[in-house]
């Protein structure tokens, strides 16, 4: 029986109401009159502050992704883009995969990893080789990273995952430092989110790969993985450790993408419903093509069209939730995906364990193969020629605005006298520091141009004399 706000997977994704909206968003897909009303509705509406969003029902989003009108579909694209200028600016979050361990003990038939694939070689980073990682992400730039292993309570028990975390944000090499590190590992206990937690992470990540039980099932046949309700309910026992920034995902192709589509809608509202604050972001990614795994094999693979329209159907569903999009996507789809809502990008991602120390990118134990494989320096001077403010920002994490305090900051319309010049700072640091010269030329022409959009002018003097003093390497914490 549908209950968001009960605590069981079955009743918070209950198969009966999923459908029930399949089957109302088919009905009424040709219903101009409905979508006209759910666009209005998915609308930024200006307030003295800023503007405010009321978001969708995932049936409601459940009909816009269903709607087939292109002019209904064009309208959706340019909200979604109202509305991620209006809560995140033109600001794209950069970040970095970092591969600890591809040791597992699940049989997920998508993976590499999986325990049955004996072609590939399983390696675990000792904390010394983690050490010259985290050195070559830091001379690259990174200054957040999310930090990937498999589930094996031998070989990547959480201790190992605490002395990793501590390892990484240990590591200061130059001006470099890691602020923020995100945790993408398997379904664990309040005991173990806790300790998370007290280690200091940002987001917890788990992509819930797919919602459908019995595909889960099926798709996930031996290991710990298997349980769908163990998995499922994860978020809630992060949430009950402490950690209030969780990153939801599905794995599109697994499944029917309508059908992940409004169960992912539905567990946000269930996040929002139990703890009072929805996802703090959202993964997109697609099956890809890696040792042992053919994405062929799997017959529900979506177009970059749909990809396109899922993405903004989310953007007008959750329009406080981050959206990320990994190189599993080529720069083609990305930039598409930029114009439809996406808030964070990873850039020079290496997918193998061990990868960021070797001069060409090693594919003996990579998760999936990387589509976008430009180098960050060219990532970054792509966003700034498609007029989007590279950020390597982690002040909110660090000034303890997570959770609800971070949506109350994005609710409130402040980011462009915080997030836009925190962007701006953190750009700086980059350039001074990394940037290739053209890069930094670039990046400093559109440093000029985008602190006149400061509104408040202390917030503007105080950010301009930050990025004097980190061209003169005068470097304190700066950060709004
Ligand atoms: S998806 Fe995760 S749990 Fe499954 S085999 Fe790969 S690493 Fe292991």
């Amino acid at each position: 029986m549908y209950d968001p706000k009960s605590l069981k997977a079955e009743d918070f994704i209950d198969d009966e109401e999923v459908r029930a909206t399949l089957e109302y968003a088919e009905a009424n897909k040709n219903n101009e009159k409905l979508i006209d009303e759910i666009l209005e509705k998915a609308r930024p509406v200006p307030t003295e502050t800023g503007c405010v969003c009321h978001g969708l029902t995932h049936r409601e989003a459940s009909v816009l992704l269903a709607c087939e009108i292109p002019e209904k579909i064009e309208r959706m694209y340019e909200i979604a883009e109202e509305i991620k200028l209006a809560f995140y600016g033109n600001r794209i979050v950069i970040f970095a995969p970092l591969y600890l361990s591809n040791y597992c003990v699940n049989g997920c038939l998508y993976c590499p990893y999986h325990l049955k694939n004996k072609n590939i070689p399983r390696k675990k980073l000792t904390q010394e080789e983690l050490r010259a990682e985290v050195i070559a992400l830091q001379d690259m730039g990174h200054k957040r990273l999310a930090i990937e292993a498999g589930e094996d309570p031998v070989n990547n028990p959480i201790e190992y995952i605490l002395d990793c975390i501590d390892t990484i944000y240990s590591v200061h090499h130059k001006n470099g430092d890691i602020r923020r590190v995100n945790v993408n590992i398997a379904a664990t206990t309040v005991e173990n989110y806790k300790k998370l937690k007290d280690a200091g992470i940002g987001t917890y990540i788990l992509f819930q790969e797919t919602y459908h039980k019995k595909s889960y099932e099926r798709l996930h046949p031996t290991g710990p993985k298997h349980d769908y309700a163990y998995h499922t309910e994860a978020m809630d026992r992060a949430m009950e450790g402490g950690i209030d920034d969780v990153g939801l995902g599905v794995l599109f192709g697994l499944e029917l993408y309508k059908y992940e589509f409004a169960a992912l809608i539905m567990h946000a509202e269930h996040l929002e419903a139990v703890h009072g604050v929805g996802p703090h972001t959202i993964s997109v990614p697609r099956v890809k093509k890696a040792d042992d795994i053919d994405p062929d094999e799997f017959d529900n693979g979506i177009d970059d069209e749909t990809f396109i329209k899922i993405a903004a159907c989310i953007r007008l569903a959750v329009p406080y939730t981050g959206m990320i999009i990994s190189t599993r996507e080529t720069e083609e789809v990305r930039a598409k995906m930029l114009r439809v809502g996406i808030s964070q990008v990873s850039g020079a991602s290496r997918t193998s364990v061990g990868g960021y120390t070797q001069e060409e990118r090693p594919h003996d134990t990579e998760q999936f193969d990387v589509s976008d494989q430009r180098t960050l320096d060219e990532v970054v001077h792509w966003l700034m020629d498609s007029d989007h403010i590279p950020s390597f920002c982690t002040a909110c994490y660090r000034a303890g605005r997570t959770g609800d305090r971070f949506m109350e900051l994005c609710k409130s319309g402040q980011i462009l006298n915080c997030c836009h010049p925190n962007a701006l700072m953190t750009l700086a640091e980059y350039l001074e520091d990394y940037a290739s010269p053209e890069t930094k030329k670039t990046g400093y022409e559109m440093i000029e141009r985008e602190l006149n959009n400061i509104p408040k002018e202390n917030v503007r003097r105080t950010a301009m004399e930050n990025i004097e003093a980190i061209k003169n390497s005068n470097r304190r914490d700066f950060r709004f």
